[in-house]
């Protein structure tokens, strides 16, 4: 009878909302994992359902007062994917097309990202549905305030940690700060991390993504010796971790001879002077009209012959098609979710080696986890040290990821993950079900 009655609970159908078919970068996260489980270990199979299912998920409404005295409603999220190492980690996101299916794919893709480098953090992730350029500075603190709030119930120190992802930034993260800490009465700012130096903020969080993303493409080259001085290099994305990116490949006299942001491409044959193009940036708001690079339009973008394509922007950039085009020797996955499964498998067939975002862009949270640490100890280290834990950090994280690839003929996104939820699952089964 039990075995009767197990066998039909395990065909209970997932909920809609979880479903493989799902499009967008949900469905692409389950796709994952179904990968990589014939490579895990058997003794943790019974545990993979819990991947296909976030810990918790919680829909705010977030009201505020417009400067015109309007009350306008947003919808916002904090889903935690999975606790089973430790604290939610994970950015909160503001952008008009944010929906619950992508922030339950980003908080998974932290789960696996944490895991890959090992630090002791479960994955989460937030966000608000709302174009934050229509807001002014008011506005966004209101609102930011407010979110804050609504999800007091699930953050903290030691249960789960925000951070910056795309269009929210340091400022942010004070706000956010200052709301949980006077809601608990005292100063905490382990809340959060991203924050400004000044109120307990990491030294080389800003640069640490932009830098992980070097050094893991450095670290691939070198298995393929491919020298980086002189190397080709194109950046989609030209925020937080493109521009960082572009700058330290060439501080490392790597060409960039290509950025696309959401304004346009510019495109310079002999490189791109990357502090001049930001300078640049700053003052028009856009990046065309560079006086230092020609305009090239959007797609043809994809098609230049490279040594490094970084796409530092937003999911689903890889399309099918644009991966048939791609003529580069690295895809470097400066943003979460860059690249669809179908055109990783192109981009597999075409011998384009892909770096994994959950290894590529985890410099940010591995400083995230510094800042952490260094304000629960009140102790703050120089940023020297810093970037030397963080290389560390990320070239062990490497060279784990590697070796299984070499072992098992794997894809560094296959070997990624078969890294990441081993640590996940063996965590999750060595605590066991409650009750
Ligand atoms: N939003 C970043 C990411 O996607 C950083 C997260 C964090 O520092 O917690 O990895």
């Amino acid at each position: 009878m039990a075995a009767i009655r197990e066998s039909t609970e395990q065909r209970i159908e997932l909920p809609s909302y979880l479903s493989r078919d799902t499009l967008g970068p949900w469905g692409t996260f389950l796709q994952q994992v179904e990968t990589v489980t014939p490579w895990l270990d058997p003794a943790l199979h019974p545990w993979i359902e819990t991947l296909r299912r976030p810990k918790r998920i919680l829909i705010v409404d977030v009201p505020i007062k417009r400067d015109n005295g309007v009350i306008v409603h947003y919808e916002g999220y904090r889903v935690q994917h999975n606790l089973s190492r430790g604290p939610g980690k994970g950015g909160i996101r503001y952008h008009p097309s944010v929906t619950l299916a992508e922030v339950m794919a980003l908080s998974a893709w932290m789960s696996i990202k944490n895991a890959v480098v090992n630090v002791p953090y479960g994955g989460a992730k937030g966000g608000i549905r709302v174009d934050p350029k229509r807001l002014s500075q008011n506005e966004l603190e209101r609102l930011t305030r407010r979110y804050t709030s609504e999800i007091n119930v699930l953050i903290g120190p030691d249960k789960d940690i925000p951070a910056p992802d795309l269009n929210t930034n340091e400022q942010v993260m004070a706000w956010m700060m200052d709301t949980y800490s006077m809601n608990q009465g005292r100063t905490s700012p382990g809340v959060v991390t991203g924050k400004p130096v000044s109120l307990g903020g990491s030294l080389g969080r800003a640069d640490a993504t932009g830098r992980g993303v070097f050094i893991v493409a450095r670290s691939v080259a070198r298995k393929h010796s491919v020298p980086i001085e002189d190397a080709r290099v194109v950046v989609q994305g030209f925020g937080n971790v493109g521009e960082a990116a572009a700058r330290i490949f060439s501080e490392n006299n790597a060409k960039v001879i290509a950025v696309q942001d959401d304004s346009g491409t510019v495109y310079n044959e002999r490189g791109l002077d990357v502090g001049a193009l930001r300078r640049f940036r700053q003052n028009a708001g856009t990046l065309l009209g560079f006086p230092g690079g020609e305009r090239l339009d959007n797609e043809s973008f994809w098609e230049l012959p490279c040594d490094f394509l970084i796409p530092a922007a937003m999911e689903g950039q890889i399309s099918a098609a644009r991966a048939a085009k791609i003529k580069a020797r690295f895809v470097v996955e400066g943003a979460n979710g860059p690249t669809v499964p179908e055109a990783d498998r192109i981009l597999q067939d075409h011998d384009v080696t892909v770096v994994p975002d959950v290894l590529a862009n985890a410099g940010g949270v591995t400083v995230s986890y510094f800042e952490w640490v260094q304000d629960i100890s009140s102790f703050f280290w120089t940023e020297a040290e810093i970037n030397m834990r963080l290389e560390r950090i990320l070239t062990e994280a490497f060279e784990a990821v590697w070796q299984v690839a070499e072992q098992k003929k794997l894809a560094l996104r296959t070997a990624a993950y078969v890294v990441a939820c081993h640590r996940v699952l063996a965590a999750r089964a060595q605590r066991g079900l409650y009750p």
